[in-house]
Protein backbone atom coordinates (compact mmCIF):
# COMPACT_ATOMS: atom_id res chain seq x y z
CA UNK A 1 0.00 0.00 0.00
CA UNK A 2 1.70 3.02 -1.20
CA UNK A 3 0.29 6.24 0.22
CA UNK A 4 0.35 8.99 -2.81
CA UNK A 5 0.74 12.68 -2.60
CA UNK A 6 0.24 15.16 -5.09
CA UNK A 7 1.37 18.23 -4.82
CA UNK A 8 0.73 21.44 -6.17
CA UNK A 9 2.37 25.12 -5.68
CA UNK A 10 0.20 25.53 -2.03
CA UNK A 11 1.09 22.40 -0.60
CA UNK A 12 -0.88 18.65 -0.82
CA UNK A 13 -4.08 19.01 -2.32
CA UNK A 14 -4.43 15.55 -2.31
CA UNK A 15 -4.08 12.24 -0.24
CA UNK A 16 -4.92 8.59 -0.55
CA UNK A 17 -3.91 5.37 -0.61
CA UNK A 18 -4.24 2.81 -3.70
CA UNK A 19 -4.28 -0.61 -2.95
CA UNK A 20 -3.61 -2.97 -5.31
CA UNK A 21 -5.23 -6.20 -5.26
CA UNK A 22 -2.38 -8.47 -7.29
CA UNK A 23 -2.99 -12.03 -7.19
CA UNK A 24 -0.17 -13.96 -8.84
CA UNK A 25 -1.32 -17.14 -10.73
CA UNK A 26 1.51 -19.21 -10.49
CA UNK A 27 2.27 -20.69 -13.83
CA UNK A 28 2.02 -24.40 -14.19
CA UNK A 29 4.47 -26.56 -15.87
CA UNK A 30 2.77 -30.32 -18.24
CA UNK A 31 5.31 -32.63 -18.63
CA UNK A 32 4.88 -35.15 -21.77
CA UNK A 33 6.66 -38.20 -21.64
CA UNK A 34 6.47 -40.25 -24.79
CA UNK A 35 8.22 -43.75 -25.42
CA UNK A 36 7.53 -46.13 -27.33
CA UNK A 37 5.36 -48.53 -24.76
CA UNK A 38 3.70 -45.66 -22.86
CA UNK A 39 2.56 -41.87 -22.89
CA UNK A 40 2.70 -39.83 -19.86
CA UNK A 41 1.29 -36.38 -19.27
CA UNK A 42 1.96 -35.06 -15.75
CA UNK A 43 1.14 -31.53 -14.67
CA UNK A 44 3.33 -29.95 -12.24
CA UNK A 45 2.96 -26.46 -9.99
CA UNK A 46 6.53 -24.53 -10.38
CA UNK A 47 7.93 -25.96 -7.22
CA UNK A 48 7.42 -29.54 -8.48
CA UNK A 49 4.31 -30.38 -6.65
CA UNK A 50 2.41 -33.02 -8.62
CA UNK A 51 -0.81 -31.86 -9.48
CA UNK A 52 -2.18 -34.25 -11.44
CA UNK A 53 -1.28 -37.08 -14.23
CA UNK A 54 -2.57 -39.29 -17.13
CA UNK A 55 -0.47 -42.63 -18.10
CA UNK A 56 -1.52 -44.81 -21.20
CA UNK A 57 0.07 -47.89 -23.62
CA UNK A 58 1.15 -46.14 -26.56
CA UNK A 59 -1.72 -46.38 -28.88
CA UNK A 60 -1.05 -47.67 -32.21
CA UNK A 61 -2.20 -44.52 -34.49
CA UNK A 62 0.34 -41.26 -33.99
CA UNK A 63 -2.78 -38.61 -33.96
CA UNK A 64 -4.79 -40.80 -31.41
CA UNK A 65 -1.92 -40.37 -29.18
CA UNK A 66 -1.70 -36.84 -29.86
CA UNK A 67 -5.06 -36.52 -29.35
CA UNK A 68 -5.04 -37.88 -26.01
CA UNK A 69 -2.15 -36.18 -25.29
CA UNK A 70 -4.71 -32.92 -25.84
CA UNK A 71 -7.96 -34.21 -24.44
CA UNK A 72 -5.58 -34.98 -21.10
CA UNK A 73 -3.41 -31.35 -20.65
CA UNK A 74 -7.06 -30.17 -20.89
CA UNK A 75 -8.77 -32.82 -18.27
CA UNK A 76 -5.54 -31.25 -15.63
CA UNK A 77 -5.54 -28.21 -16.23
CA UNK A 78 -9.35 -27.68 -16.14
CA UNK A 79 -8.95 -28.61 -11.90
CA UNK A 80 -6.35 -25.75 -11.42
CA UNK A 81 -6.57 -21.42 -11.35
CA UNK A 82 -3.43 -21.29 -12.67
CA UNK A 83 -2.68 -20.96 -16.53
CA UNK A 84 0.18 -22.69 -18.42
CA UNK A 85 3.56 -21.21 -18.25
CA UNK A 86 5.56 -24.31 -20.16
CA UNK A 87 5.29 -27.45 -21.56
CA UNK A 88 8.36 -29.94 -21.65
CA UNK A 89 8.37 -33.41 -23.71
CA UNK A 90 10.69 -36.05 -23.56
CA UNK A 91 11.27 -38.11 -26.93
CA UNK A 92 11.95 -41.78 -26.30
CA UNK A 93 14.23 -41.55 -29.76
CA UNK A 94 16.41 -39.23 -32.16
CA UNK A 95 14.56 -35.50 -31.84
CA UNK A 96 15.27 -32.33 -33.49
CA UNK A 97 15.48 -30.33 -30.59
CA UNK A 98 15.63 -26.97 -32.36
CA UNK A 99 12.77 -27.72 -34.59
CA UNK A 100 10.65 -29.45 -31.82
CA UNK A 101 10.41 -32.28 -34.18
CA UNK A 102 10.64 -35.94 -33.06
CA UNK A 103 12.42 -37.82 -35.91
CA UNK A 104 10.93 -41.26 -35.33
CA UNK A 105 10.54 -43.46 -32.53
CA UNK A 106 11.91 -47.19 -32.33
CA UNK A 107 9.24 -49.60 -32.74
CA UNK A 108 6.83 -47.42 -34.05
CA UNK A 109 5.32 -46.82 -37.23
CA UNK A 110 3.88 -43.08 -38.54
CA UNK A 111 6.26 -41.32 -35.41
CA UNK A 112 8.80 -39.85 -38.24
CA UNK A 113 9.16 -35.97 -38.57
CA UNK A 114 6.50 -35.72 -35.55
CA UNK A 115 5.97 -31.65 -35.30
CA UNK A 116 5.11 -32.38 -31.73
CA UNK A 117 6.19 -29.08 -29.91
CA UNK A 118 4.93 -26.76 -32.39
CA UNK A 119 1.09 -28.67 -32.10
CA UNK A 120 0.98 -28.81 -28.58
CA UNK A 121 2.18 -25.47 -28.31
CA UNK A 122 -1.03 -24.23 -30.70
CA UNK A 123 -3.52 -26.50 -28.97
CA UNK A 124 -2.69 -25.49 -25.18
CA UNK A 125 -1.27 -21.92 -25.59
CA UNK A 126 2.43 -22.34 -23.87
CA UNK A 127 5.53 -22.42 -25.62
CA UNK A 128 6.74 -26.18 -25.76
CA UNK A 129 10.32 -27.66 -26.12
CA UNK A 130 11.57 -31.26 -27.10
CA UNK A 131 14.46 -33.16 -26.10
CA UNK A 132 15.51 -36.83 -26.45
CA UNK A 133 15.04 -38.61 -23.45
CA UNK A 134 18.44 -39.39 -21.94
CA UNK A 135 19.48 -35.61 -22.45
CA UNK A 136 15.72 -34.80 -20.63
CA UNK A 137 16.96 -37.24 -17.46
CA UNK A 138 20.35 -35.57 -17.66
CA UNK A 139 18.46 -32.51 -16.99
CA UNK A 140 16.27 -34.19 -14.22
CA UNK A 141 19.19 -35.34 -12.50
CA UNK A 142 21.07 -32.22 -12.69
CA UNK A 143 18.16 -29.91 -11.31
CA UNK A 144 16.37 -32.61 -8.92
CA UNK A 145 18.64 -35.39 -8.35
CA UNK A 146 22.27 -36.88 -7.79
CA UNK A 147 23.60 -34.19 -10.17
CA UNK A 148 22.69 -31.07 -7.84
CA UNK A 149 25.66 -28.45 -7.39
CA UNK A 150 27.84 -29.58 -10.24
CA UNK A 151 28.31 -27.70 -13.74
CA UNK A 152 29.72 -30.85 -15.55
CA UNK A 153 28.11 -33.98 -15.31
CA UNK A 154 27.21 -37.11 -17.88
CA UNK A 155 23.70 -39.03 -17.11
CA UNK A 156 23.96 -42.59 -18.75
CA UNK A 157 21.12 -44.24 -19.51
CA UNK A 158 20.89 -48.27 -20.05
CA UNK A 159 18.17 -50.29 -21.05
CA UNK A 160 18.19 -51.71 -24.65
CA UNK A 161 20.71 -49.53 -25.39
CA UNK A 162 23.13 -47.06 -23.35
CA UNK A 163 22.78 -43.03 -24.29
CA UNK A 164 24.58 -40.13 -22.47
CA UNK A 165 22.80 -36.86 -22.05
CA UNK A 166 25.74 -34.01 -20.56
CA UNK A 167 25.31 -30.78 -18.84
CA UNK A 168 28.94 -29.14 -19.47
CA UNK A 169 29.21 -25.40 -18.01
CA UNK A 170 26.27 -25.54 -16.84
CA UNK A 171 24.07 -25.87 -20.08
CA UNK A 172 23.03 -29.35 -21.67
CA UNK A 173 25.02 -29.86 -24.49
CA UNK A 174 23.68 -31.45 -27.85
CA UNK A 175 26.09 -31.53 -30.41
CA UNK A 176 26.18 -29.84 -33.63
CA UNK A 177 23.41 -32.60 -35.24
CA UNK A 178 22.02 -33.21 -31.68
CA UNK A 179 23.76 -36.70 -31.27
CA UNK A 180 25.93 -35.97 -28.86
CA UNK A 181 26.41 -38.33 -25.98
CA UNK A 182 26.07 -41.10 -28.17
CA UNK A 183 28.95 -43.00 -25.84
CA UNK A 184 26.94 -46.44 -25.78
CA UNK A 185 28.72 -47.07 -29.65
CA UNK A 186 32.32 -46.71 -28.72
CA UNK A 187 33.96 -49.35 -30.22
CA UNK A 188 35.30 -51.15 -26.59
CA UNK A 189 35.98 -54.66 -28.56
CA UNK A 190 37.48 -54.03 -32.16
CA UNK A 191 35.49 -56.32 -34.37
CA UNK A 192 33.48 -57.79 -31.20
CA UNK A 193 29.69 -58.70 -30.66
CA UNK A 194 27.18 -57.10 -33.04
CA UNK A 195 25.55 -54.16 -32.02
CA UNK A 196 21.86 -52.46 -32.78
CA UNK A 197 23.39 -50.09 -34.97
CA UNK A 198 25.10 -52.54 -37.60
CA UNK A 199 28.95 -52.02 -35.80
CA UNK A 200 30.55 -54.69 -34.02
CA UNK A 201 32.13 -54.12 -30.85
CA UNK A 202 30.30 -51.02 -29.25
CA UNK A 203 30.04 -50.54 -25.37
CA UNK A 204 26.21 -51.09 -25.80
CA UNK A 205 26.60 -54.69 -26.86
CA UNK A 206 28.30 -55.70 -23.90
CA UNK A 207 27.06 -53.11 -20.91
CA UNK A 208 23.09 -52.15 -21.84
CA UNK A 209 20.43 -54.02 -20.49
CA UNK A 210 20.05 -56.10 -24.09
CA UNK A 211 23.53 -56.53 -24.04
CA UNK A 212 23.86 -58.07 -20.23
CA UNK A 213 21.14 -60.26 -21.72
CA UNK A 214 22.59 -61.17 -24.74
CA UNK A 215 25.79 -62.41 -23.02
CA UNK A 216 23.71 -64.24 -20.40
CA UNK A 217 22.11 -66.36 -23.20
CA UNK A 218 25.26 -67.35 -24.50
CA UNK A 219 26.42 -68.74 -20.91
CA UNK A 220 23.22 -70.36 -20.65
CA UNK A 221 23.58 -72.22 -23.72
CA UNK A 222 25.93 -74.60 -22.20
CA UNK A 223 24.52 -73.73 -18.56
CA UNK A 224 21.32 -73.45 -18.01
CA UNK A 225 21.15 -72.94 -14.37
CA UNK A 226 22.69 -69.72 -14.99
CA UNK A 227 20.98 -66.41 -14.43
CA UNK A 228 18.80 -65.18 -17.16
CA UNK A 229 18.29 -61.56 -16.41
CA UNK A 230 20.66 -58.34 -14.98
CA UNK A 231 18.07 -58.57 -12.09
CA UNK A 232 18.42 -62.06 -11.58
CA UNK A 233 22.09 -61.43 -11.57
CA UNK A 234 21.82 -58.82 -9.25
CA UNK A 235 19.77 -60.68 -6.51
CA UNK A 236 22.45 -63.86 -7.13
CA UNK A 237 25.65 -62.09 -6.38
CA UNK A 238 23.54 -60.24 -3.02
CA UNK A 239 23.40 -63.42 -1.82
CA UNK A 240 27.00 -64.59 -2.65
CA UNK A 241 26.64 -66.38 -6.11
CA UNK A 242 30.18 -66.27 -7.33
CA UNK A 243 29.64 -66.37 -11.14
CA UNK A 244 27.22 -64.08 -10.71
CA UNK A 245 29.60 -61.50 -8.82
CA UNK A 246 32.35 -62.08 -11.86
CA UNK A 247 30.27 -61.67 -14.32
CA UNK A 248 29.07 -57.80 -13.30
CA UNK A 249 32.61 -57.20 -12.35
CA UNK A 250 33.28 -57.98 -15.77
CA UNK A 251 30.51 -55.96 -17.10
CA UNK A 252 31.91 -53.16 -14.42
CA UNK A 253 35.01 -53.13 -16.53
CA UNK A 254 33.46 -53.01 -20.11
CA UNK A 255 31.92 -49.70 -18.67
CA UNK A 256 35.10 -48.67 -17.70
CA UNK A 257 36.35 -48.81 -20.97
CA UNK A 258 33.43 -46.95 -22.36
CA UNK A 259 33.64 -44.03 -19.28
CA UNK A 260 37.36 -43.23 -19.44
CA UNK A 261 37.04 -41.69 -22.53
CA UNK A 262 34.05 -39.73 -21.64
CA UNK A 263 36.14 -38.81 -18.76
CA UNK A 264 39.07 -37.29 -20.74
CA UNK A 265 36.97 -35.92 -23.05
CA UNK A 266 34.95 -33.39 -20.80
CA UNK A 267 36.43 -33.93 -17.65
CA UNK A 268 33.34 -34.27 -15.50
CA UNK A 269 32.48 -33.57 -11.47
CA UNK A 270 29.80 -36.41 -11.81
CA UNK A 271 28.62 -39.37 -13.66
CA UNK A 272 25.32 -40.80 -13.21
CA UNK A 273 24.48 -43.93 -14.15
CA UNK A 274 21.25 -44.99 -14.46
CA UNK A 275 19.37 -48.85 -13.88
CA UNK A 276 22.53 -50.63 -13.87
CA UNK A 277 24.30 -48.86 -11.00
CA UNK A 278 20.57 -48.17 -9.12
CA UNK A 279 19.67 -51.92 -9.37
CA UNK A 280 23.35 -53.28 -8.69
CA UNK A 281 24.76 -50.75 -6.59
CA UNK A 282 28.17 -51.00 -5.66
CA UNK A 283 28.53 -54.84 -7.05
CA UNK A 284 28.64 -52.99 -10.11
CA UNK A 285 30.18 -49.11 -8.64
CA UNK A 286 33.16 -50.76 -6.62
CA UNK A 287 34.35 -52.34 -9.87
CA UNK A 288 34.14 -49.65 -12.01
CA UNK A 289 35.48 -47.40 -9.56
CA UNK A 290 38.95 -49.67 -9.27
CA UNK A 291 38.90 -50.05 -13.16
CA UNK A 292 38.94 -46.00 -13.51
CA UNK A 293 41.81 -45.76 -11.17
CA UNK A 294 44.02 -48.33 -13.74
CA UNK A 295 42.86 -46.17 -17.11
CA UNK A 296 42.65 -42.68 -16.30
CA UNK A 297 44.79 -40.33 -14.27
CA UNK A 298 44.89 -39.39 -10.63
CA UNK A 299 43.95 -35.90 -11.48
CA UNK A 300 41.01 -36.45 -13.29
CA UNK A 301 39.45 -38.88 -10.75
CA UNK A 302 40.05 -35.72 -8.29
CA UNK A 303 36.66 -34.58 -6.75
CA UNK A 304 35.19 -36.95 -9.64
CA UNK A 305 32.04 -38.81 -7.98
CA UNK A 306 30.34 -41.88 -10.02
CA UNK A 307 26.78 -42.43 -8.52
CA UNK A 308 23.89 -44.09 -8.76
CA UNK A 309 21.00 -41.87 -10.33
CA UNK A 310 18.49 -40.40 -7.58
CA UNK A 311 15.15 -39.81 -8.92
CA UNK A 312 13.86 -43.89 -9.59
CA UNK A 313 10.84 -44.42 -10.72
CA UNK A 314 10.11 -40.69 -11.23
CA UNK A 315 12.64 -40.00 -13.37
CA UNK A 316 10.55 -40.20 -16.80
CA UNK A 317 7.99 -37.70 -15.67
CA UNK A 318 10.34 -35.87 -14.12
CA UNK A 319 12.56 -35.92 -16.86
CA UNK A 320 9.65 -34.54 -18.77
CA UNK A 321 9.13 -31.34 -16.04
CA UNK A 322 12.73 -30.40 -16.37
CA UNK A 323 12.57 -30.16 -20.07
CA UNK A 324 9.59 -27.66 -18.96
CA UNK A 325 11.16 -25.50 -16.71
CA UNK A 326 13.83 -25.34 -18.94
CA UNK A 327 11.71 -23.64 -21.67
CA UNK A 328 10.90 -20.81 -18.41
CA UNK A 329 14.17 -20.76 -16.98
CA UNK A 330 17.06 -21.57 -18.33
CA UNK A 331 20.04 -23.43 -17.00
CA UNK A 332 18.83 -22.27 -14.01
ZN1 LIG B 1 26.63 -49.60 -31.85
Amino acid sequence: MVPLRFVTGDGPILQHRIEIGFVMKEKLLLGVDVGSTKIAVVLWSRVGVRLGSARWETLPALEANLERIRSEARRLLEAQAGPLGAIGISGGGPVDPRRGVILTIPNLRGWENVEIARRLSEELGAPARLENDANACALAEWRYGAGRGVDDLAFLTFSTGIGAGLILDGRLYRGHRFLAGEVGHQTIVPGGEPCGCGRRGCLEAYASGAGIARRLAALRAADPSLPATARELTERARAGDTFSAAFLKETARYLARGLSSLIFLINPARIILGTIAVGAGDLVLEPLREELRDLVWPSLLEGLEVVPAALGPELGDQAARAVAEETLCPGS
